[in-house]
């Protein structure tokens, strides 16, 4: 942020969300030239964030969106995704939702279940529109991840158990309101070993044979999304390395003739451009601690809260701030306002001596930030700044 926008933030109202959208829009543009070398296509998440003007910044750029609500798929429309160019997953997609899906003639339905398999058919069938079907496969890699984002595991709740894919195949095969275009994965979140990926080709490479052997043409194998990003160092490493990453598709995936790679990336497009802007409030001075209280909380940022997530915390007029000999840095709890003790954005957060009224930036919150968003406690609705 330049000293220009930091004095422009000072005279927001607080909570806000900061979104660059130039960085924005480097993003998708390294990770698209990164995805064309190999012909890859990339479906940008919807669920990291459904920001009109983020999406809109997204869609110009000509990826697919990957959806997990028939309003996710409506939301998309609406910003310049093209819906031939949509997936939609989820393990409780309602029938509302799948007509959305069949009436606007997505490109696929992710699915997870038999039971779901055989009421898009039902759908698709009275409705007399073609339903795509990628079936999900749960391939037991471990994404080294947060539990609670952790997806590809056996003992998920995702994906088609094996013993049941050829009950599967057999329901598409027996409808001809039903197309097999797709296999499905998507092993977690917050990937940043890319080893997890590699282990993930070759259970992919398995699964391809599998259907090959019995005579199913496979026109897409759909990679999902989980790269992480660098919490840490948000300036330092301002973009993922997506060559990288598609270059270990490229170099493990055995495909077959006339096969299709997609993937289905949120967070790594869009979380460092944005930062959730905060007052401080209050100082509190403890005996054991220091609390900073901010003007935002949990229902700003819930990732904190919710599975302890990082994210980096800085005084924002700071960085402008000429550094003094031995300048004095305290370490606070760094709390929101919100009647729950889990509404802490880091504890012994080592910052400069901080008073009533600084502008604190908390970094990253591009990605599952807006989105998880709540008016508990009946809150104040979000300010927004976008930088052009
Ligand atoms: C959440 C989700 C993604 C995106 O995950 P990121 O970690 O944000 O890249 C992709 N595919 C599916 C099926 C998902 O549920």
């Amino acid at each position: 942020m330049t000293k220009e926008i930091i004095s422009k933030l000072a005279g927001e109202n607080t909570p806000l969300y900061y979104y660059n959208l130039p960085l924005l829009r480097e993003t998708i543009s390294v990770a698209k030239n990164a995805a064309d070398r190999y012909g890859y296509h990339i479906h940008y998440a919807i669920k990291a964030n459904n920001n009109p003007r983020v999406l809109q910044e997204i869609s110009k750029f000509g990826l697919g969106a990957d959806c997990v609500s028939g309003y996710e798929i409506e939301r998309a429309i609406d910003n310049g995704f093209k819906a031939e160019e949509v997936v939609f997953a989820g393990v409780g997609k309602t029938d509302r939702e799948i007509l959305t899906g069949l009436q606007n003639g997505i490109l696929s339905f992710n699915v997870e279940s038999v039971e779901e398999l055989r009421v898009i058919g039902d759908l698709a069938k009275e409705h007399q529109l073609v339903g795509r079907i990628a079936l999900r496969i749960n391939p037991n890699v471990d994404a080294k991840t947060h539990h609670y984002i952790t997806t590809g595991l056996d003992e998920n709740k995702f994906g088609i158990m094996m013993h049941q894919l050829q009950t599967c195949v057999d329901i598409i095969s027996e409808n001809s309101f039903l197309e097999l275009i797709g296999l499905h994965f998507h092993v977690g979140s917050q990937i940043t070993d890319l080893n997890v990926y590699k282990r993930l080709c070759i259970k992919v490479n398995e699964w391809n044979t599998w259907f090959y052997e019995r005579g199913y043409h496979i026109p897409i194998l759909n990679l999902g999304g989980g790269l992480g990003i660098n919490y840490a160092e948000p300036d330092e490493e301002a973009i993922v390395n997506f060559s990288n990453f598609f270059y270990l598709f490229h170099e493990f995936l055995d495909l077959r003739e006339n096969q299709q790679v997609h993937f289905e990336l949120g967070r790594s497009l869009v979380a460092n451009c944005g930062t959730l802007v905060s007052r401080v409030l209050y100082i509190k001075e403890g005996i054991k601690k220091n609390f900073a209280i901010l003007d935002a909380g949990m229902t700003e940022l819930l990732r904190p809260a919710l599975y302890q997530a990082y994210h980096k915390v800085e005084l924002l007029s700071d960085k402008f701030i000429e550094q003094e000999e031995g300048k004095e840095v305290t370490k606070y709890d760094v709390v929101g306002p919100i009647c729950e003790s889990s509404d802490c954005f880091g504890k012994d957060v080592l910052l400069p001596k901080l008073q009533r009224g600084d502008l604190i930036g908390i970094r990253s919150a591009g990605a599952y930030g807006e989105v998880m968003s709540s008016r508990y406690n009946l809150r104040q609705e979000l300010s927004y700044f976008f930088k052009e």
